[in-house]
């Protein structure tokens, strides 16, 4: 059984997720820790964030470790508590999943997600069950703290140009999707000199005013808004606001990746550097930098590779396509409401409105296929694949990315469902169109062989 997935721990109340199984989480996370350190736990608005929560924090104290609970705060606020205080921390969340699904995320003591070698070693110790329980006298102790939404909004206006920002008097039409948000971007804003209308920003774990995964058929009321009235931009966050996605002045929502780009060359603009991104990322990203006199440095999708890699090479700014951005001035996490500040600055300093900085940014035409595979025969047809194209211009980083002039394909297997992604990006209709269907076939070939 593996207990983390690509996103921490994550089941449906009532059914993996029980009392029992989060005690036993719990237990296995206090014990991987040292006795008497101290775990940050903080929590989304889901309505079962309490149940969770407390579970968790049960098992914990039972192996003498301290709680500091900060209660609801978006991700990357309880990430920037932990690297301030914390030897290990926690976030009660399932991000974007429906609100019968919760999740444990858990985050290391500089404020990253926990990497997959250590995440294992807590699975060892839940699927072993030798956990260290300790005598009465050494039972962890509990703290509330109320400073972790306040402490994270300050720090992000100590990392941007305010007076700039203030001078401008945007007015933001913001979509907290009913989550953590709820509790910092609309103040965040307000002290950025915005004019704030909010939209859903009422805590509540049901999410009545939309799923809260922030794609357009989801955000329907923010990018009517933002067509109907005379505003600057339009934000919206998924459930724990590690992610920010934007709607320009238009009514136009931007796809991650037109934002990826366009802060990407901003930043790079002003500081060159590298900028890390996974191998799924727009070539628009690489273009701007390029230009830019920047570099771009390629990872494994997943927001936690990404981090780390930028630490590693001194990365002046990285992401991903989903809206999560991550700013090494800040913390190197994904940080939504960092986001939202930086754009921004970007937007006060440019003499142009955000749809005509959109404007200017390479054009591609984008395709996500799926393609069915067991889930045992991913292995044998990744291999196949990279033989069958050896002569070809292929980068194995993650999956095949075959890459040509004016386009590329990356074939590469789910790691949470019984499928294989075929992402093909090109400049023309006609030739992306031509390239996902001859690798479809190449694909299909594969896998039907090994299905025989
Ligand atoms: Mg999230």
């Amino acid at each position: 059984m593996k207990l983390f997935g690509t996103n921490g721990i994550r089941g449906k109340i009532g059914e993996k997720f029980t009392p029992d199984f989060l005690v036993n989480v719990g237990m296995a996370i206090g014990s991987y820790v040292l006795q008497g350190s101290n775990v940050i736990v903080g929590q989304d608005t889901r309505i079962s964030g309490d149940m969770v929560k407390d579970a968790v924090i049960s098992g914990i104290m039972s192996t003498g470790v301290n709680v500091i609970d900060v209660g609801i705060a978006p991700t990357p606020a309880i990430q920037f508590y932990t690297k301030a205080h914390g030897d290990l921390g926690i976030a009660i969340t399932a991000s974007h999943n429906p609100p019968e699904f919760n999740g444990v995320k858990v985050i290391a003591s500089d404020g990253t997600e926990l990497p997959r070698e250590e995440e294992k070693k807590i699975e060892e110790i839940f699927l072993s069950k030798k956990f260290r329980i300790v005598g009465w006298e050494n039972v962890g102790r509990y703290h509330e703290r109320s400073d972790a939404n306040q402490g994270y909004t300050n720090a992000i206006l100590k990392r941007v140009n305010t007076d700039l920002i203030r001078k401008r008097k945007f007015t933001v039409v913001v979509d907290c999707s009913n989550g953590a948000s709820s509790l910092t971007t609309p103040y965040l804003l307000a002290k950025l000199g915005v004019r704030v209308i909010s939209l859903n920003c009422q805590p509540d774990g049901r999410f009545p005013g939309h799923n809260s995964e922030p794609k357009p058929e989801n955000l329907k009321d923010l990018i009517e808004f933002m067509r109907s009235g005379n505003y600057d931009l339009g934000v919206a966050h998924d459930g724990d606001a590690d992610r920010a996605v934007f709607v320009d002045e238009t009514g136009r929502f931007l796809y991650g990746d037109k934002t990826l780009a366009l802060v990407a060359r901003e930043v790079v603009k002003e500081k060159k550097g590298i900028v890390v991104t996974p191998v799924s990322s727009s070539m628009a990203v690489e273009d701007v930098v390029k230009k830019n006199g920047g570099k771009v440095v390629y990872t494994k999708v997943g927001a936690p590779i990404v981090a780390r890699k930028m630490i590693e090479v001194g990365a002046v700014f990285g992401g991903e396509e989903n809206g999560g951005m991550i700013f090494p001035e800040m913390q190197y996490c994904r940080d939504g409401a960092m986001a939202v500040a930086k754009i921004l600055e970007i937007m006060a300093r440019g003499d142009m409105t955000l749809s005509k900085m959109v404007d200017d940014l390479p054009e591609y035409y984008q395709m996500k296929i799926s393609v069915q595979c067991p889930e045992n025969k991913k292995r044998d047809v990744l291999e196949k694949l990279k033989e069958k194209l050896k002569g070809e211009n292929i980068n194995t980083l993650d999956g095949v990315k075959i890459v040509h002039e004016d386009y590329w394909i990356l074939i590469r297997p789910s790691g949470t469902e019984p499928i294989y992604r075929i992402y093909a990006e090109a400049k023309d209709e006609k030739k992306l169109n031509d390239a996902a269907h001859k690798y479809r076939e190449i694909l299909e070939d594969i896998i039907s062989e090994f299905l025989k």
